[in-house]
């Protein structure tokens, strides 16, 4: 067997690795990159590969840095099955059209607003795209080994994070690969830990936080104070979250302050995202998937008034009383949080509150590291609301609860690679794992082929 490192290597994005064993290749993961430019023109650059001879794509989880890409491959003639959970199909149905979407609405205004340097700013993928390759998806039970190529075996198991996410066991030639995926947390009020993988002969593991502990503070008390502080300004909090995940993290968390009385009861809440409405709705499918009981899915699902319409979505720009907004996206690269920013970040009586990991070069990166100003539609829009990053939300074990995982193995995987972290938190996370556990392991380059036997 051997592994190309496509992506997620020096980032926390564009997840993309692939496996070959014979004449069998396999693609686990196939995301999007984003933040820095340089990376974001990788997802408009040839794949070192014939798409079309590719046997089969496995994913982790639904989030766009792992799923994103699948519009494009299948564009570009890959035609075999998608593997994946059961949550991260349905998940990816909500997902890919609406990225497919953004990718269209954001050329189409760049177009009439003049401020792309391309004439046409033409979409990375339609909806049509998007739509087209959400057909080949095939859903795989958990703890199952599957032949998903000539030699190759899959079996996926549950990583926490969010619904639907899996850790990846890749069986060819008596060795097996465990990519992990993004790793949940131990201690998530909402999912389940990642499992305990006994044994692997190699090992992908990710590496978001693998510079940080996550604070060990009350993540409820230090919400609620943000809250109640910005609504004695008179202002709005503001929250760019990512769909999927972070923002059912939040809706429980103002679900229990509110039941609680630690925020007002009658503060309004808007969920600014259609697709955030649909993901939360499966929550209730997913029952198993999560610990919230049926009474406290329910509560989280009816805290926020949902906003579908586009005027709807402007009209709150023009909101003078205190309420929390949660809009998509979580690094304020896209989406409808871009024009709630250029409403509210200017005023100081604002709260801009970020909840999940802001990678290099996005909007969100700058505001949480203290810009004055972010450039959104062309237009230069200064930020003199207060910024909070709230690391506790974050679906991602840290560094602690990654080296804690790892301890769980019974033996030390012939190899571990580091994956999916920037380039400090990936190789912090490396010293550790080699100090720590003695463990033989590295960071991969980006593009690097590497032979597993
Ligand atoms: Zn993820």
């Amino acid at each position: 067997m051997r592994i190309t490192f496509l992506g997620a290597v020096g980032t926390v994005t564009g997840s993309k690795f692939l496996v070959e064993h014979g004449g069998s290749r396999v693609l686990v993961d196939c995301g999007l990159f984003q933040g820095f430019k340089q990376l974001r023109l990788r997802n408009w650059a040839r794949l070192p590969f014939e798409p079309a001879r590719l046997d089969a794509v496995v994913l982790t989880h639904a989030h766009l840095d792992h799923s994103g890409y699948l519009p494009l491959l299948v564009r570009e003639g890959f035609a075999g099955p998608v593997y994946a959970s059961e949550a991260t199909c349905a998940l990816a149905e909500i997902l890919l059209p609406d990225s497919g979407h953004l990718q269209e609405e954001e050329a189409e205004y760049a177009n009439r607003h003049g401020f792309s340097k391309h004439h046409p700013a033409l979409p990375l993928y339609t909806l049509a795209d998007a739509e087209r390759s959400l057909k080949a998806l095939q859903m795989l039970p958990w703890h199952h080994a599957e032949q998903v190529a000539k030699g190759i075996k899959v079996t996926l198991h549950p990583a926490g994070h969010i619904l639907g996410a899996a850790m990846v066991e890749i069986s060819a030639g008596g060795v097996t690969l465990l990519c992990s995926g993004d790793l949940g947390r131990p201690h998530d009020p909402i999912m389940v830990p990642p499992e305990r993988i006994a044994r692997a002969d190699y090992l992908l593991v990710e590496s978001t936080y693998g510079d940080r502990r996550h604070p060990p503070e009350d993540t409820a008390k230090v919400l609620a104070e943000i809250i109640r502080r910005t609504t004695a300004r008179h202002g709005i909090t503001l929250i760019p979250s990512f769909a999927v995940g972070r923002t059912q993290s939040l809706m429980y968390y103002l679900y229990r302050l509110k039941q609680s009385g630690a925020i007002p009861a009658d503060l309004p809440v808007f969920l600014n995202s259609p697709m955030a409405t649909d993901a939360t709705e499966l929550y209730h499918r997913f029952r198993r998937e999560h610990r919230l009981t049926p009474a406290e899915c329910e509560g989280m699902c009816r805290v926020a008034h949902i906003v579908r319409t586009v005027e709807e979505s402007k009209s709150l720009n023009e909101r003078h009383e205190p309420a929390i907004i949660i809009s998509a996206s979580g690094m304020a690269t896209g989406g409808r949080v871009l024009h709630h920013l250029k409403a509210f970040a200017p005023y100081a009586r604002n709260t801009i509150l970020f909840s999940g990991f802001q990678a290099g070069g996005t909007r969100g990166a700058a505001i949480v590291g203290g810009t004055e100003s972010v450039r959104i539609h062309g237009e230069e829009v200064p930020i003199r609301a207060e910024v909070v990053m709230l690391e506790n939300l974050s679906a991602h074990a840290d560094a602690g609860e990654i080296l804690a995982w790892l301890d769980g193995f019974e033996s030390a995987p012939r190899h571990t690679f580091v994956v999916h972290g920037e380039p400090v938190a990936a190789d912090t996370l490396r010293r550790r794992i080699a100090t720590e556990l003695r463990w033989p392991c590295s960071v991969p380059e980006h593009g690097m082929t590497q032979q597993l036997d």
